[in-house]
């Protein structure tokens, strides 16, 4: 495509200050570097699409290395000063950035549910307070950015560590929930004293692009920086750039695995997000009010399970497996599925045609698997409202094994499977037996038994009687491969935005004062 002139004046944010589509046609072709809404060097865009309608809702630049260097070349020069900036003081102006974006949640949220087709009620309002909450956290920890005196071991000496910035960030950020990664990557990295250039998921880049344009009346031009474009060729040279000295990604395994490799070739270290097969665990003698509602949020079907976290491998105890899949089955009949921006909306679209297709591969598999059998969902909605969008309902299926795709592979669609067992050792090997370890949730009012799934299972998450999602300062990451290192909390500011010196000064005897 051909670059498009896009208005941007302030009457057009006047004129209907809150309906999305004008904005996302005011941030076409844009890219933010050096606090700048411009034009990108790269003379190709490509066109955004609401998955909610298929209808375009703007372009964004196809950005190749001459983008990443200029946005990086902006975050080199404001690092210098940004370091300097006393580390309460970058936190103030991060909690005003912050509360900035509150002033224009309603239209940034709006946005949110327009790039991705994640329900506004249900998933995109939700998403934008957690940001702005991340956000804001991690803006009053600038103060903890605290080394340690040590007792010296030679006389005289004063040893000590120091905790400062690492210099120039690159994160790289999945569609499926951009706006709280979007947070999760930067907030901790410019508390600590790094600029920081970001790439946005080619589904939905919108959203992220205006939330860090309304940060930037808050912030040093340069200290945060968002381009747009394809893996390879936009977020491969970024990650490569000598400049950049720390990676964060969330995204698939198989990219992260990439991006650790680029990042190798320069000893660049990389925090990395990853994917998950997780399992959802009800024991015979779990409170199934509890574990009903748990396994339908744990999945995240309100999100069409597009989350690493879905617990998407529901081991239930043979006692009760019926009562279950049944209470299952009548929950997820009340589930709405529709237009993302409708308030009445539970469940929105999702996000593209090769993930929708993938879904339906699975999909595929599962009916044509002897034994299986459909619980909820499985085919296609032939309301016509719902067949312009890529909308599928929650589906919950069993009768298939655990050697299975459906069972092995993360799906990232609303399809979970019922496997119903007798031996808490045999389940325990089974909810293992994946490459991956993110979450797992297990309902039962046996505490002896709860600790001894909390010791045994391989996730880094793990929640007893509930599925919450990942929140503020709640530290979240993967065991195995569903990464390397945590974030959302305070140790992620310390363990992954800062670099360390150990400082031994000699400072000899006291000299005469006379
Ligand atoms: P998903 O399957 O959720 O789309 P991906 O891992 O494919 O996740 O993509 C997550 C992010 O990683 C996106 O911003 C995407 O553009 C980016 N990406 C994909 N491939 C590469 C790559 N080779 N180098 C750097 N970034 C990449």
């Amino acid at each position: 495509m051909t670059r498009i002139d896009v208005e941007t004046s302030n009457a057009d944010r006047t004129m209907d200050a809150n309906d999305p589509r004008n904005e996302t046609r005011r941030l076409s072709g844009r890219i933010l570097v050096d606090g700048v809404l411009r034009e990108a060097e790269a003379d190709t865009q490509f066109e955004v699409i609401h998955p909610g309608d298929l209808s375009v809702i703007g372009t964004a630049p196809r950005c190749g290395s001459a983008d990443a260097d200029l946005a990086v070349e902006a975050a080199r020069r404001a690092q210098i000063l940004w370091r300097g900036v006393p580390a309460r003081d970058r936190g103030r102006m991060l909690q005003k950035a912050a509360d900035a974006v509150e002033t224009e949640h309603v239209l940034v949220e709006r946005v949110l549910s327009l790039d991705t087709g994640n329900a506004l009620r249900t998933q995109a309002r939700p998403e934008t307070a957690s940001a702005i909450d991340l956000t804001r956290m991690f803006g009053g920890l600038a103060g903890e950015l605290k080394g340690e005196t040590v007792p010296a071991a030679t006389r005289n000496v004063l040893h000590y560590t120091t905790r400062d910035p690492i210099g120039v960030v690159a994160g790289i950020i999945p569609w499926n929930a951009p706006l709280f990664l979007f947070a999760a990557k930067i907030a901790p990295a410019i508390a600590a004293g790094n600029t920081v250039v970001v790439k946005t998921a080619e589904q939905a880049p919108f959203c992220v692009l205006l939330m860090a344009e309304i940060m930037n009346r808050e912030l040093p031009p340069g200290v945060l920086n968002v381009i747009s474009g394809y893996g390879e060729e936009c977020g491969r040279p970024l990650v490569e750039h000598p400049v950049v000295r720390k990676v964060t990604f969330t995204g698939s395994l198989a990219v992260g695995q990439q991006i650790a490799g680029y990042a190798a070739q320069k000893l660049c270290p990389v925090t990395l997000e990853l994917g998950g097969k997780n399992p959802g665990i009800v024991l015979a003698d779990a409170d199934l009010d509890l574990a009903i509602p748990g396994i339908i949020d744990g999945m995240r079907y309100t999100r069409q399970g597009q989350a690493c976290t879905a617990a998407s491998r529901v081991f239930i105890h043979e006692k009760i497996y019926d009562r279950v899949v049944e209470g299952v089955a009548a929950k997820l009949a009340e589930i709405r599925v529709g237009d993302p921006l409708d308030e009445t909306t539970d469940m929105g679209a999702i996000i593209s045609a090769e993930q929708f297709e993938r879904t339906l591969n699975y999909m595929e598999i599962a009916k044509n698997t002897p034994g299986a059998r459909v619980i909820f969902g499985g085919e296609k909605p032939v309301d016509p409202k719902l067949t312009t969008g890529y909308y599928y309902p929650p589906t919950f299926l069993d009768g298939i094994g655990l050697d299975s795709e459906v069972c092995r592979d993360e799906i990232f669609g609303p399809v979970a499977t019922a496997l119903p067992f007798n031996d808490f050792d045999e389940m325990i090997s089974q909810a293992n037996d994946t490459p991956y370890g993110l979450s797992a949730n297990l309902w039962t009012r046996d505490l002896s038994r709860a600790l001894e799934y909390v010791d045994r299972i391989e996730a880094g998450f793990v929640q007893v009687n509930q599925c919450a999602a990942p929140r503020s300062n709640v530290s979240y990451g993967g065991l195995k491969m569903s990464g390397l290192g945590k974030e959302y909390a305070l140790d992620s500011m310390l363990n992954h935005f800062c670099a360390s010196k150990t400082v031994l000064i000699n400072r000899g005897t006291p000299g005469n004062l006379v």
